[in-house]
């Protein structure tokens, strides 16, 4: 398969180097990543500075640009051809509930999307000590069930997975987005000219018990697939807006 790799957490960022190694056996495999670390900047794309392509070599590219532009700039001017697959990841850090809202790993897999190649954001549920080289084996094995399938169009899987070793997982849950429960928190510190500054601090280390939801699967030790689709829209919401704006001709 020709797959294309890309994240938010740079080219040099261990979970992408890692997983290059891990998937490049049997696949050609193109790194297309962002020069530094973009966590948390969702799906932004550069409209308004130069992107600048840097090939460091061996099918490894970086970028000046976002985790999207990244992977724009690597279907449209590097790649020979339209990939396979495109995996974003591995994430150091997890992307579950309104994480897939800020994320550039989400974004970054959702462009893939976009462009109609089947995609997934991998993620890996830890804040240090990251177990990169099992989470490649569930990697993996992912990518080997979904090479016989065909995946429904436009939508990508967002993978999370447990921080432990591979024989400890306890097995795959297929999920729906959770919801995490942050505290909030917003530090005020002052600058050495007096000014206030703040520091945005919320952890969202709690959850709401929703059965089947990528946060407790994980929680539970078990690794979460969630399909995403990018419609928005809240049909079960447009009835009661309805009510209140009737389609009427002429107001
Ligand atoms: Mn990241």
């Amino acid at each position: 398969m020709l797959i294309l790799l890309s994240n938010d957490d740079g080219i040099d960022s261990q979970g992408i180097l890692t997983l290059r190694e891990a998937i490049s056996p049997g696949n050609e495999v193109w790194v297309v990543a962002p020069e530094s670390e973009r966590t948390c900047i969702a799906h932004a794309i550069t409209l308004h500075k130069p992107l600048r392509i840097k090939d460091l070599g061996d099918r490894l590219f970086s970028t000046n640009g976002t985790p999207a532009d990244s992977v724009l700039l690597a279907l449209r001017v590097v790649l020979p051809g339209k990939p396979d697959l495109v995996i974003a990841g591995i994430n150091k850090g997890p992307n579950m509930g309104q994480d897939v809202s800020y994320s550039g790993t989400v974004a970054a897999a959702k462009e893939g999307a976009f462009m109609g190649i089947a995609s997934l954001a991998v993620s890996l549920n830890g804040r240090s000590d990251f177990l990169f080289s099992d989470a490649c084996l569930s990697v993996l094995d992912i990518v080997e069930r979904m090479r016989s399938v065909e995946l429904p169009p436009h939508t990508l899987l967002n993978v999370n997975i447990p921080n432990v070793p591979y024989g400890e997982i306890r097995g795959f849950m297929v999920t729906s987005l959770g919801k995490r429960i942050y505290n909030g928190n917003i530090i005020e510190r002052i600058d050495p000219r007096g000014g206030a500054y703040y520091w945005i601090a919320g952890d969202g280390e709690r959850f709401e018990a929703i059965e089947g939801s990528d946060l407790q699967a994980v929680d539970k030790g078990f690794l979460s697939l969630t399909p995403l689709h990018w419609d928005l829209t809240s049909y079960a919401a447009m009835s009661a807006y309805r009510e209140i704006f009737p389609q009427e001709e002429g107001t």
